[in-house]
């Protein structure tokens, strides 16, 4: 039999010629859902595959040898893996609420007095490496791919921008609420409390909730919101792709009840 090679995004394994013509296209391919490669693996891993029998021949010369850099990347990756093995469960689904427990206090405190509470709190929930449980390849995309979790199921699933985004936003209105009214509640226990203080959370929240009433209901606001939020989520790309490789490694472990 012939040697395979492949496609390292979209998986598409042919003869040589063939994969040659594919990574050639103008049009790139799209990610598998299968992939769990980053951009820069992809492209090492597909260069690679094709220059394995020189690096071997010209192994003294100075120009950086992929083989070399292939072995770094991986071992740079069983690394991280290991490390990260004892913390798989800590990886949020999202089909479940953020972890925002470990908030700042400057960090809440900056929610008090931004009008922009709903990219912010997502930038600082996506600070957080368990909470990166969405990946959105470009701004072409019109699918992006999360991690759910169902029961002991842990599984990745494509869904459309749109599913992501509204609930991306419903989400982070349900988060905003509840820290608004934690603040509201912490005042309260002071003996002088702050009817200003109140009056200007009141505020705050009602904003909140009439962004999601605009965002709900306006096509043009729902728009920039969509652009606003999947950049942000693309600029996080990497790292949740680094945790769907430690989700799809540690799958067999999962499947066997440890
Ligand atoms: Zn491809």
């Amino acid at each position: 039999m012939n040697k395979q090679y492949q496609c390292y995004k979209c998986l598409y394994s042919s003869k040589k010629c063939n994969v040659i013509n594919h990574l050639n296209r103008k049009k790139s391919c799209e990610r598998s859902i299968h992939s769990s490669y980053t951009d820069s693996e992809i492209e090492i891993l597909n260069k690679a595959q094709f220059e394995q029998k020189n690096t071997k021949n010209t192994k003294n010369t100075n120009n950086g040898n992929i083989a070399d850099i292939i072995n770094i990347d991986t071992q740079n990756i069983n690394n991280i893996i290991n490390n990260f093995t004892i913390n798989i469960d800590k990886i949020t689904g999202f089909n479940e609420e953020w972890v925002v427990d470990n908030l700042k206090e400057s960090q809440k405190n900056n929610l008090l007095v931004t009008n922009l509470m709903y990219t912010h709190l997502l930038k600082i929930i996506l600070e957080n490496e368990f909470n990166k449980n969405v990946i959105i390849e470009n701004k072409n995309s019109t699918t992006g791919l999360i991690f759910k979790k169902i029961n002991n199921e842990k599984q990745y699933q494509e869904i459309s921008i749109d599913e992501i985004i509204n609930e991306s936003m419903i989400k982070l209105h349900k988060q905003l609420s509840t820290i608004y009214d934690n603040f509201l509640s912490t005042n309260e226990n002071y003996d002088d409390d702050d009817t200003s203080f109140n009056e200007h959370i009141s505020k705050q929240k009602n904003l909140t909730n009439q962004k999601l009433n605009d965002f709900l209901n306006n096509k043009k606001i729902k728009n920039t919101v969509k652009d606003i939020v999947k950049k942000i989520y693309i600029d996080n790309k990497e790292d949740a792709i680094l945790n769907q490789k430690i989700i799809i490694e540690n799958k067999d472990t999962f499947e066997n009840g440890y």
